[in-house]
Protein backbone atom coordinates (compact mmCIF):
# COMPACT_ATOMS: atom_id res chain seq x y z
CA UNK A 1 0.00 0.00 0.00
CA UNK A 2 3.20 2.23 -0.61
CA UNK A 3 3.23 3.88 -3.39
CA UNK A 4 6.83 3.91 -5.67
CA UNK A 5 8.25 7.21 -5.33
CA UNK A 6 7.47 10.38 -6.71
CA UNK A 7 7.84 13.93 -6.91
CA UNK A 8 5.16 16.81 -6.09
CA UNK A 9 4.62 19.46 -8.08
CA UNK A 10 1.62 21.72 -6.80
CA UNK A 11 1.70 24.65 -9.46
CA UNK A 12 -0.32 28.40 -8.72
CA UNK A 13 -1.74 28.47 -12.15
CA UNK A 14 -3.21 26.63 -14.81
CA UNK A 15 -0.94 27.92 -17.67
CA UNK A 16 2.01 26.44 -14.47
CA UNK A 17 0.42 23.00 -14.84
CA UNK A 18 0.26 23.33 -18.37
CA UNK A 19 4.38 24.19 -18.74
CA UNK A 20 5.13 21.45 -16.24
CA UNK A 21 3.15 18.70 -18.00
CA UNK A 22 4.42 19.65 -21.37
CA UNK A 23 8.09 19.52 -20.35
CA UNK A 24 8.10 16.02 -18.14
CA UNK A 25 6.85 13.32 -19.88
CA UNK A 26 6.75 11.27 -16.74
CA UNK A 27 3.87 13.33 -15.38
CA UNK A 28 0.49 12.87 -14.48
CA UNK A 29 -2.30 15.27 -13.23
CA UNK A 30 -3.57 14.66 -9.83
CA UNK A 31 -7.19 16.00 -9.42
CA UNK A 32 -9.71 14.57 -6.03
CA UNK A 33 -7.12 11.73 -6.09
CA UNK A 34 -10.19 8.93 -5.66
CA UNK A 35 -8.54 6.63 -8.39
CA UNK A 36 -5.26 7.48 -8.71
CA UNK A 37 -4.02 7.26 -5.46
CA UNK A 38 -5.34 4.20 -4.94
CA UNK A 39 -3.57 3.48 -7.91
CA UNK A 40 -0.34 4.26 -7.53
CA UNK A 41 -0.46 2.52 -3.67
CA UNK A 42 -1.41 -0.65 -5.28
CA UNK A 43 1.24 -0.42 -7.84
CA UNK A 44 -1.13 -0.76 -10.65
CA UNK A 45 0.14 2.97 -12.03
CA UNK A 46 3.20 4.72 -11.63
CA UNK A 47 4.09 8.34 -12.25
CA UNK A 48 7.47 10.09 -11.84
CA UNK A 49 5.54 13.33 -10.76
CA UNK A 50 2.57 13.96 -9.86
CA UNK A 51 1.00 17.50 -10.84
CA UNK A 52 -1.47 18.70 -8.29
CA UNK A 53 -3.66 20.82 -10.07
CA UNK A 54 -6.27 20.27 -6.88
CA UNK A 55 -6.71 24.22 -5.84
CA UNK A 56 -6.61 26.04 -9.31
CA UNK A 57 -9.17 28.55 -9.23
CA UNK A 58 -9.44 28.70 -13.32
CA UNK A 59 -10.90 24.74 -13.18
CA UNK A 60 -13.77 25.12 -10.82
CA UNK A 61 -17.26 26.55 -10.95
CA UNK A 62 -20.20 25.60 -12.85
CA UNK A 63 -22.44 28.77 -15.00
CA UNK A 64 -25.60 28.48 -16.95
CA UNK A 65 -24.54 30.18 -20.75
CA UNK A 66 -25.95 31.64 -23.12
CA UNK A 67 -28.41 30.34 -24.85
CA UNK A 68 -29.42 27.49 -22.20
CA UNK A 69 -26.20 25.12 -21.80
CA UNK A 70 -23.99 24.73 -18.75
CA UNK A 71 -20.43 24.51 -18.45
CA UNK A 72 -18.69 22.92 -15.22
CA UNK A 73 -15.06 23.55 -14.90
CA UNK A 74 -13.28 20.11 -14.43
CA UNK A 75 -12.76 20.17 -10.66
CA UNK A 76 -16.48 19.87 -9.74
CA UNK A 77 -16.80 17.78 -7.44
CA UNK A 78 -20.24 15.14 -7.08
CA UNK A 79 -20.71 16.98 -4.21
CA UNK A 80 -21.12 20.25 -6.02
CA UNK A 81 -22.21 19.09 -8.57
CA UNK A 82 -25.26 17.89 -6.98
CA UNK A 83 -25.90 21.20 -4.83
CA UNK A 84 -25.93 23.36 -7.87
CA UNK A 85 -27.59 21.06 -10.83
CA UNK A 86 -31.25 21.42 -11.43
CA UNK A 87 -31.46 17.92 -12.85
CA UNK A 88 -33.46 15.14 -10.85
CA UNK A 89 -31.51 12.76 -13.24
CA UNK A 90 -28.19 14.41 -12.41
CA UNK A 91 -29.34 14.08 -8.96
CA UNK A 92 -29.98 9.94 -8.87
CA UNK A 93 -26.76 9.36 -10.59
CA UNK A 94 -24.27 11.64 -8.62
CA UNK A 95 -25.83 10.74 -5.25
CA UNK A 96 -25.49 6.75 -6.12
CA UNK A 97 -21.22 7.22 -6.44
CA UNK A 98 -19.14 6.32 -3.85
CA UNK A 99 -19.63 7.39 -0.39
CA UNK A 100 -19.30 11.24 1.10
CA UNK A 101 -15.77 11.10 0.96
CA UNK A 102 -15.39 10.44 -2.40
CA UNK A 103 -18.23 12.57 -3.80
CA UNK A 104 -16.17 15.57 -1.58
CA UNK A 105 -12.79 14.78 -3.41
CA UNK A 106 -13.25 12.76 -6.52
CA UNK A 107 -14.40 15.38 -9.35
CA UNK A 108 -16.36 15.02 -12.86
CA UNK A 109 -13.24 15.86 -15.12
CA UNK A 110 -11.05 13.51 -12.83
CA UNK A 111 -14.01 10.57 -13.67
CA UNK A 112 -14.03 11.53 -17.84
CA UNK A 113 -10.44 11.31 -17.40
CA UNK A 114 -10.04 8.36 -16.11
CA UNK A 115 -12.62 6.37 -18.34
CA UNK A 116 -12.91 3.91 -16.17
CA UNK A 117 -15.38 1.06 -17.43
CA UNK A 118 -17.61 0.98 -15.20
CA UNK A 119 -17.69 5.31 -14.20
CA UNK A 120 -21.53 6.64 -13.90
CA UNK A 121 -20.37 10.48 -14.66
CA UNK A 122 -19.62 9.29 -18.36
CA UNK A 123 -22.66 7.72 -19.05
CA UNK A 124 -24.66 10.87 -17.75
CA UNK A 125 -22.54 13.35 -19.53
CA UNK A 126 -23.06 11.48 -22.98
CA UNK A 127 -26.70 11.56 -22.58
CA UNK A 128 -26.53 15.41 -21.85
CA UNK A 129 -24.41 15.43 -24.83
CA UNK A 130 -21.38 17.15 -23.27
CA UNK A 131 -18.47 18.25 -24.14
CA UNK A 132 -14.83 17.84 -23.06
CA UNK A 133 -12.59 21.45 -23.08
CA UNK A 134 -8.67 20.72 -23.65
CA UNK A 135 -6.37 22.69 -23.08
CA UNK A 136 -2.23 22.49 -23.81
CA UNK A 137 0.09 25.33 -24.14
CA UNK A 138 -0.49 24.71 -28.17
CA UNK A 139 -4.12 26.04 -27.34
CA UNK A 140 -7.58 25.10 -26.57
CA UNK A 141 -10.02 22.25 -28.71
CA UNK A 142 -13.35 21.20 -27.49
CA UNK A 143 -14.75 17.58 -28.38
CA UNK A 144 -17.92 15.70 -27.97
CA UNK A 145 -17.35 13.05 -25.08
CA UNK A 146 -19.28 10.61 -27.87
CA UNK A 147 -15.92 9.75 -29.56
CA UNK A 148 -13.31 10.98 -26.78
CA UNK A 149 -13.86 7.83 -24.43
CA UNK A 150 -12.15 5.31 -26.21
CA UNK A 151 -11.36 2.08 -24.13
CA UNK A 152 -10.61 1.11 -20.60
CA UNK A 153 -9.13 3.80 -19.02
CA UNK A 154 -8.16 5.30 -22.38
CA UNK A 155 -9.04 8.64 -23.81
CA UNK A 156 -8.34 11.45 -26.44
CA UNK A 157 -6.45 13.49 -24.58
CA UNK A 158 -2.63 14.46 -25.53
CA UNK A 159 0.02 14.10 -23.19
CA UNK A 160 0.38 17.70 -22.79
CA UNK A 161 -3.38 18.08 -22.04
CA UNK A 162 -5.44 19.05 -19.13
CA UNK A 163 -9.03 18.16 -19.67
CA UNK A 164 -10.21 22.36 -17.81
CA UNK A 165 -13.68 22.01 -18.04
CA UNK A 166 -17.19 20.15 -19.75
CA UNK A 167 -19.72 22.49 -21.58
CA UNK A 168 -22.69 21.15 -23.32
CA UNK A 169 -25.34 23.18 -25.09
CA UNK A 170 -29.39 23.41 -24.40
CA UNK A 171 -31.59 20.93 -23.61
CA UNK A 172 -34.53 20.01 -25.89
CA UNK A 173 -37.65 21.53 -24.36
CA UNK A 174 -39.65 19.71 -21.75
CA UNK A 175 -37.04 16.78 -21.63
CA UNK A 176 -37.03 14.52 -18.99
CA UNK A 177 -34.29 12.11 -17.90
CA UNK A 178 -33.19 9.17 -15.91
CA UNK A 179 -30.55 7.35 -14.10
CA UNK A 180 -30.76 3.56 -13.43
CA UNK A 181 -28.53 1.64 -11.97
CA UNK A 182 -27.68 -2.21 -10.88
CA UNK A 183 -24.71 -1.31 -8.71
CA UNK A 184 -22.05 -4.27 -7.22
CA UNK A 185 -23.03 -4.57 -3.42
CA UNK A 186 -19.68 -3.59 -2.27
CA UNK A 187 -17.97 -0.98 -4.05
CA UNK A 188 -21.39 0.60 -5.16
CA UNK A 189 -19.60 0.48 -8.70
CA UNK A 190 -22.37 -0.05 -11.91
CA UNK A 191 -22.76 -3.39 -12.98
CA UNK A 192 -24.59 -2.03 -15.53
CA UNK A 193 -25.68 2.02 -15.25
CA UNK A 194 -28.25 3.46 -17.96
CA UNK A 195 -28.83 7.17 -18.52
CA UNK A 196 -31.42 8.16 -20.53
CA UNK A 197 -32.59 12.31 -21.90
CA UNK A 198 -35.70 12.43 -23.94
CA UNK A 199 -38.40 14.66 -25.43
CA UNK A 200 -41.46 13.90 -26.96
CA UNK A 201 -43.79 16.33 -28.90
CA UNK A 202 -47.21 15.85 -30.68
CA UNK A 203 -46.97 12.11 -29.05
CA UNK A 204 -44.01 10.72 -30.54
CA UNK A 205 -40.45 10.93 -29.01
CA UNK A 206 -38.55 13.78 -30.86
CA UNK A 207 -35.22 13.36 -28.98
CA UNK A 208 -33.39 10.62 -27.22
CA UNK A 209 -29.79 9.62 -25.88
CA UNK A 210 -29.32 6.62 -23.80
CA UNK A 211 -26.18 5.62 -22.51
CA UNK A 212 -24.60 2.99 -20.92
CA UNK A 213 -21.68 2.32 -18.15
CA UNK A 214 -20.59 -0.91 -16.85
CA UNK A 215 -21.54 -3.15 -19.93
CA UNK A 216 -19.01 -2.60 -22.37
CA UNK A 217 -15.09 -1.71 -22.60
CA UNK A 218 -15.94 1.87 -21.61
CA UNK A 219 -19.59 4.12 -21.28
CA UNK A 220 -21.09 3.58 -25.02
CA UNK A 221 -23.90 6.03 -26.24
CA UNK A 222 -26.34 2.83 -27.88
CA UNK A 223 -27.28 4.61 -30.76
CA UNK A 224 -29.57 1.95 -32.21
CA UNK A 225 -31.81 1.92 -28.92
CA UNK A 226 -32.06 5.82 -29.68
CA UNK A 227 -32.66 5.50 -33.26
CA UNK A 228 -35.41 2.92 -32.45
CA UNK A 229 -36.83 5.44 -29.87
CA UNK A 230 -36.92 8.46 -31.99
CA UNK A 231 -40.07 8.54 -34.14
CA UNK A 232 -42.04 5.94 -31.68
CA UNK A 233 -45.17 6.57 -29.72
CA UNK A 234 -43.19 5.96 -26.50
CA UNK A 235 -45.64 3.46 -25.44
CA UNK A 236 -44.53 0.25 -23.26
CA UNK A 237 -43.79 -2.01 -26.14
CA UNK A 238 -42.20 0.63 -28.31
CA UNK A 239 -39.93 1.29 -25.45
CA UNK A 240 -39.04 -2.48 -25.19
CA UNK A 241 -38.64 -3.33 -28.52
CA UNK A 242 -35.89 -0.12 -28.87
CA UNK A 243 -34.16 -1.49 -24.99
CA UNK A 244 -33.80 -4.58 -26.31
CA UNK A 245 -30.77 -2.78 -28.95
CA UNK A 246 -28.98 -2.19 -25.35
CA UNK A 247 -26.01 -4.06 -26.58
CA UNK A 248 -26.13 -4.06 -29.76
CA UNK A 249 -22.15 -4.05 -31.43
CA UNK A 250 -21.17 -4.40 -28.02
CA UNK A 251 -18.85 -6.59 -26.08
CA UNK A 252 -20.55 -7.08 -23.06
CA UNK A 253 -17.82 -7.54 -20.09
CA UNK A 254 -17.50 -10.84 -18.16
CA UNK A 255 -16.54 -10.85 -14.85
CA UNK A 256 -16.66 -12.52 -10.95
CA UNK A 257 -19.76 -10.16 -10.38
CA UNK A 258 -21.81 -10.45 -13.75
CA UNK A 259 -21.34 -12.85 -16.71
CA UNK A 260 -21.73 -12.18 -20.52
CA UNK A 261 -25.85 -13.36 -20.44
CA UNK A 262 -27.02 -11.97 -17.04
CA UNK A 263 -24.76 -8.74 -17.93
CA UNK A 264 -26.47 -8.26 -20.97
CA UNK A 265 -30.25 -8.80 -19.96
CA UNK A 266 -29.76 -6.54 -17.60
CA UNK A 267 -28.92 -4.38 -19.45
CA UNK A 268 -31.82 -4.52 -21.28
CA UNK A 269 -33.87 -4.25 -18.62
CA UNK A 270 -32.23 -1.23 -16.88
CA UNK A 271 -32.38 0.40 -20.36
CA UNK A 272 -36.27 -0.03 -20.24
CA UNK A 273 -36.50 1.38 -16.87
CA UNK A 274 -34.75 4.18 -17.58
CA UNK A 275 -35.66 5.26 -20.69
CA UNK A 276 -39.65 4.47 -18.90
CA UNK A 277 -38.88 6.90 -15.98
CA UNK A 278 -37.21 9.55 -18.36
CA UNK A 279 -40.37 9.71 -20.39
CA UNK A 280 -42.27 9.70 -17.24
CA UNK A 281 -40.41 13.33 -16.46
CA UNK A 282 -40.53 15.03 -19.83
CA UNK A 283 -42.98 17.29 -20.63
C1 LIG B 1 -14.30 3.88 -2.37
C2 LIG B 1 -14.58 4.38 -3.76
C3 LIG B 1 -15.84 4.15 -4.30
C4 LIG B 1 -16.12 4.63 -5.59
N1 LIG B 1 -17.36 4.38 -6.10
C5 LIG B 1 -17.66 4.84 -7.34
C6 LIG B 1 -18.96 4.65 -7.91
O1 LIG B 1 -19.88 4.09 -7.31
N2 LIG B 1 -19.18 5.14 -9.16
C7 LIG B 1 -18.21 5.81 -9.87
O2 LIG B 1 -18.46 6.25 -10.98
N3 LIG B 1 -16.98 6.01 -9.35
C8 LIG B 1 -16.69 5.54 -8.11
N4 LIG B 1 -15.44 5.77 -7.60
C9 LIG B 1 -14.41 6.42 -8.44
C10 LIG B 1 -14.46 7.93 -8.35
O3 LIG B 1 -15.72 8.39 -8.68
C11 LIG B 1 -13.46 8.49 -9.34
O4 LIG B 1 -12.27 7.92 -9.09
C12 LIG B 1 -13.21 9.96 -9.23
O5 LIG B 1 -14.32 10.72 -9.52
C13 LIG B 1 -12.10 10.38 -10.17
O6 LIG B 1 -11.92 11.78 -10.01
P1 LIG B 1 -10.65 12.32 -9.18
O7 LIG B 1 -10.77 13.78 -9.19
O8 LIG B 1 -10.57 11.65 -7.87
O9 LIG B 1 -9.48 11.85 -10.16
P2 LIG B 1 -7.99 11.40 -9.81
O10 LIG B 1 -8.00 10.14 -9.04
O11 LIG B 1 -7.22 12.54 -9.24
O12 LIG B 1 -7.45 11.13 -11.29
C14 LIG B 1 -7.94 10.04 -12.05
C15 LIG B 1 -7.21 10.02 -13.42
O13 LIG B 1 -7.65 11.10 -14.22
C16 LIG B 1 -6.56 11.98 -14.53
N5 LIG B 1 -7.10 13.34 -14.39
C17 LIG B 1 -7.83 13.81 -13.33
N6 LIG B 1 -8.23 15.06 -13.58
C18 LIG B 1 -7.73 15.40 -14.80
C19 LIG B 1 -7.82 16.57 -15.60
N7 LIG B 1 -8.52 17.64 -15.20
N8 LIG B 1 -7.19 16.58 -16.80
C20 LIG B 1 -6.50 15.50 -17.22
N9 LIG B 1 -6.39 14.35 -16.51
C21 LIG B 1 -7.00 14.30 -15.32
C22 LIG B 1 -5.46 11.64 -13.54
O14 LIG B 1 -4.18 11.91 -14.08
C23 LIG B 1 -5.70 10.16 -13.31
O15 LIG B 1 -5.11 9.42 -14.35
C24 LIG B 1 -15.13 5.32 -6.32
C25 LIG B 1 -13.87 5.57 -5.76
C26 LIG B 1 -13.60 5.12 -4.49
C27 LIG B 1 -12.24 5.41 -3.89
Amino acid sequence: MIPAAFAYQRPASLDEALRIIASDSGAKVLAGGQSLLPLLKLRLASAETLIDIGRLKELKGVQATPGGGFEMGALTTYAEALETTSLPYARDCLSGIGDVQVRNRGTIGGAIAHADPASDAPALALALDYSVVLRSQRGERVVPLDGFLEGPFQTGIADDEILVALRRGPLPAGAGGAYRKLKQPASGYSIVGVAAVVASSGGSVTHARVALTGVGEVAYRAKAVEAALIGSDGSSSAVAAAAAHAVDGVTVNSDIHADREYRSQMAVVYTRRAIEAALGRSA
